[in-house]
């Protein structure tokens, strides 16, 4: 029996976490949910997952939650960065799906990660932020991080059973989101309601605009060069609309391995709970008879900048990648209210990053200032139009 914590579980990811859960209860047991604001998602899943521990974001959810459940038996609460990281260093768990979105995340994760267990990486963020100091704490605590982004995923079963100096790069294919196609000029006009339009996957909102803008792959190659310490230059991404594809791993022979099924967070989410098996018909079968159109294409970071961004952010280091995460936080959670256009979300990112010198990433406190100052400048340059 594997005791599981999810971090973000009234998210797409957690919610589909807790379908794999609930799928298996023989193997697999919730002794932690958190969740930001959601009170009622998270009173269903509590009641009916009936977890250790749960926590959320803030007092208010804290009180609505501890009213909601009287005073009769129930989880240990709490509420705050603190509450839901202590739950992510729960005794008992084995394995934390760390599926917060955003800087949100990392704190928790690195609480994980410090108690030693086993992470279902989801949140991007941790190692965009704070790749080189999450990994150095996981080296020194024991702990291990699962790739569950898709991409990620597929990568991790390309290279079962391969030596690194057998690759010769790794391809993540991104579905090049609802505006493929399209050009800059075209994208002017376009609203957060046409972007939340994602052709293939249902995700959270911000994941959603990050793959309109292509910033989703950015952070996944920044992701990638972490999770599977590659050079950038060894890290391409390639635009495949149908997204049966994955990623793939080109071997030195010019050999490449796919990983290819429906596009499910439900695969990816499994396999990081059951590795190294794999569970009984998670996903729905590939009808590979109907797949005769799979396509392929560059690219285009003249309309798509945001690729290019986080490229300069990996090259720049140190503190870099940190501020491109902040500053597209801020210009995507604008993008949302409807306080600036779709282009403005690179200008935005650019301008921080042109403005930001970068300093060694080895320092928890460095990087958080790194990330607090971007943020209020990205602010303030949304502010004045
Ligand atoms: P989501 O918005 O659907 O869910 C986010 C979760 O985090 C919710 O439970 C929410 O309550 C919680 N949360 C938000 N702010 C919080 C805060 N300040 N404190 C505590 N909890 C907070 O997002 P999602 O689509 O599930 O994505 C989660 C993460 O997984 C992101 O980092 C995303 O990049 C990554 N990811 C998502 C998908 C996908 O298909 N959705 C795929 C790959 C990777
Ligand atoms: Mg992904």
């Amino acid at each position: 029996m594997k005791n599981i914590v999810i971090l973000g579980s009234t998210g797409s990811i957690g919610r589909s976490a807790l379908e794999v859960i609930a799928r298996f209860p023989e193997r697999f047991r919730v002794v932690g949910l958190t969740a930001g604001r959601n009170v009622p998602l998270l009173l269903e899943q509590i009641r009916r997952f009936t977890p250790e521990v749960a926590a959320v974001a803030d007092e208010v959810s804290l009180r609505a939650v501890q009213e909601a459940l009287g005073s009769g038996k129930g989880p240990e609460l709490r509420c705050g960065v603190e509450g839901i990281s202590s739950a992510a260093a729960a005794e008992h768990a084995h394995v934390v799906i760390s599926a917060i979105v955003g800087a949100a995340g990392l704190m928790p994760t690195l609480a994980a990660i410090r108690a030693g267990k086993t992470i279902a990486l989801a949140n991007k963020e941790t190692l965009v932020m704070a790749g080189p100091i999450a990994l150095a704490e996981a080296q020194r605590c024991g702990a291990l991080l699962f790739p569950t982004d898709s991409e990620h995923s597929a990568i991790f079963q390309c290279l079962r059973g391969y030596r690194k100096e057998e690759i010769k790069r790794i391809l993540l294919t991104a579905s090049g989101g609802p505006f493929i196609g399209k050009t800059a000029k075209e994208l002017e006009t376009v609203s957060a309601e046409d972007a939340l339009r994602h052709p293939n996957w249902s995700m959270g909102r911000k994941i959603t605009i990050d793959s309109a803008t292509l910033m989703n792959k950015g952070l996944e190659v920044i992701e990638a060069r972490y999770l599977f310490d590659l050079p950038p230059a060894m890290i391409e991404v390639l635009i495949h609309p149908q997204s049966i594809i994955h990623s793939m791993v080109e071997f030195t022979d010019n050999s490449c391995i796919a990983q290819l099924s429906k596009p499910d967070m439900k695969g990816p989410i499994a396999y990081a709970l059951s590795y190294p098996e794999r569970l009984d018909a998670v996903l729905e079968p590939l009808a590979w008879e109907t797949l005769a159109g799979l396509t392929f294409m560059r690219p285009d970071t003249a309309a798509f900048p945001c690729l290019a961004l986080a490229y300069d952010a990996l090259h720049a280091g140190g503190t870099m990648p940190a501020v491109l995460n902040a500053a597209n936080e801020a210009a995507v959670a604008a993008f949302l209210e409807g306080a600036v256009g779709f282009n403005k979300i690179p200008a935005i990112i650019r301008k921080i990053m042109d403005g930001h010198t970068v300093q060694p990433a080895d320092d928890l406190a460095v990087v958080l200032d790194a990330d607090r100052r971007a943020r209020e400048e990205a602010r303030k340059l949304i502010a004045r139009g």
